[in-house]
């Protein structure tokens, strides 16, 4: 068995059986980041010596679990007491983190081996990866368009089989766009579903972590492990899951599969529009029902998100003054004045774009208007959703527009950017799970670029959620093409 090209599941098993070692996959992963990294700038840090220790002792029997000798890439806003952990900003460069996130931690109790940290959009704002301070990832499929973001580091790694599984975090698409940009399958779980300690915070009430993979049933499994009460996380909760969440391949009796017009509007690329409904036609066939539903609120997500977020966010990062934390200016006349230069040397373009919209729309006078306003709007689409779960199990949906942009494309256009996320963004307003799927591809200019459908379902419904998106993926090998690299 090659182990970067195996699942990670079936890596998983061929270690335990030992007919593949955990340092022969290590190294064969380390060896295929050396290879193909510079290309595309996935990692900021690879943990290579430590991967490798940690290799010998599954080998030596001394460390085992569910996930023992599988190689795992981390996004760099996770905390790890090894290595750093920068959020790709330079306001964080070099910076140790103390501890662990219980995310990762969670992972290497089970055995997991993490291969190293890799690059974001600043503090996960963005879209394209083009806000990182350490240089854009670019995308395996066409080395001139963007791997997405915020996870685009990630996405790539996996994409490229640099490694076996990765981590991202999603607050309005992070983890979903970049996967289908990228060609491989994205979850974002339920809001309160893994634990957020350790997370650098960009929008607590929206941040979640989770997987990227080329399965579903190796993204459920990543899911699992993460998953359950952790009492460092408040919000973290406490779930009895009556089905295991990892059996995909339970079959799901006459699933109700839900369309709304709203997200198939004549602005998406046809292919992508074509992709849903090909998708649709696949789940009738297995004999789901398909059932209309009407979501009128999907138009305001992103206005209404980009009031929550940067409000949040600017509460924060309030802590990264040079003081408390991130970097220092070197010359300053006050107090004051060593805040400001800090920050602004600190934090790139997008980031201060954020912190002056939050503290704009949390300002006095403006609170109401637009902050207790777009709480408002937030439980309405959590309603609209409630009620269309009524009806049906899941949302099929896009999970973008359209296939990954060119570098550049947008960098300039914060709107235009912010406008990938519309078919992303409301699920974690409502607090509820959506997985992107390698749903099949476009082509431009010779090259073919994947695209991604959506599932949406009910919060804490991960289980039938996975099993439905398992029945797409059974009648598709979209998910077995891998990059021209
Ligand atoms: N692209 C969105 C933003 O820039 C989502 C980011 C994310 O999910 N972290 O806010």
């Amino acid at each position: 068995m090659n182990p970067t090209q195996a699942t990670l599941i079936d890596l998983r098993d061929a270690i335990a059986a030992r007919s593949v070692s955990a340092v022969e996959a290590a190294r064969a992963y380390l060896d295929r980041i050396e290879q193909y990294n510079g290309r595309l700038n996935a990692y900021h840090e690879v943990f290579a010596e430590r991967a490798l220790a940690r290799a010998e002792r599954v080998d030596a029997g001394e460390v085992g679990g569910e996930l023992a000798g599988v190689p795992i890439a981390i996004k760099d806003v996770l905390c790890t007491e090894y290595g750093q952990t920068t959020c790709s900003s330079r306001m964080l460069a070099g910076y140790r983190s103390p501890f662990t996130a219980t995310a990762v931690r969670r992972l290497e109790d089970a055995g997991a081996i993490i291969l190293g940290k890799t690059v974001m959009d600043e503090f996960a704002m963005g879209s394209s990866c083009e806000n990182s301070a350490v240089g854009p990832v670019l995308n395996p499929w066409d080395v001139t368009r963007v791997p997405g973001g915020s996870s685009g580091g990630s996405a790539a790694a996996m994409a490229a089989d640099l490694c076996a599984g990765a981590i991202g975090t999603d607050t309005g698409g992070s983890i979903r766009q970049p996967a289908a940009l990228c060609g491989v399958v994205g979850v974002k779980p339920t809001y309160g579903r893994i634990s957020r300690y350790g997370l650098v915070a960009f929008a607590s009430s929206l941040d979640q972590v989770g997987p990227f993979t080329h399965t579903v049933a190796d993204a459920a499994l990543l899911t699992k492990v993460m998953s359950g009460r952790d009492p460092k996380d408040s919000t973290s909760a406490h779930v009895d899951d009556a089905q295991d969440m990892a059996d995909v391949d339970q079959p799901v009796d006459k699933p109700r599969i839900g369309i709304a017009r709203q997200y198939m509007s004549d602005a998406n690329d046809p292919a992508m529009n074509r992709a849903v409904q090909q998708a649709l036609d696949i789940y009738r066939d297995a004999g789901a029902e398909i059932v209309d539903i009407d979501l009128p609120l999907t138009d305001y997500g992103i206005a209404t998100y980009y009031i929550v977020a940067p409000a949040e966010a600017s509460s924060n990062l309030a802590r990264f003054d040079g003081v408390h934390y991130g970097h220092r200016a070197q010359q300053a006349d006050d107090l004051i004045d060593l805040y400001a230069r800090s920050r602004s040397e600190g934090f790139g373009d997008e980031v201060k774009r954020r912190i002056m919209l939050g503290t704009y729309v949390l300002s006095s006078g403006y609170y109401d208007a637009y902050y207790n306003r777009a709480l408002k709007v937030r439980r309405l689409i959590k309603q609209e959703f409630d009620a269309a779960f009524e009806r049906c199990d899941a949302l099929l949906c896009p999970t973008t527009a359209g296939p990954a942009f060119r570098l550049g494309e947008k960098a300039d256009d914060p709107l235009a950017m912010y406008l990938n996320d519309a078919y992303t963004v409301n699920a974690n307003m409502a607090g509820i799970p959506g997985v992107s799927l390698p749903g099949g591809f476009a082509d431009h200019d010779g090259h073919a670029l994947p695209l991604g459908v959506q599932l949406i379902g009910p919060a804490f419904d991960e289980a039938r959620l996975f099993r439905i998106a398992r029945l797409f993926e059974k009648h598709t090998d979209h998910h077995t093409r891998r990059p021209p690299l």
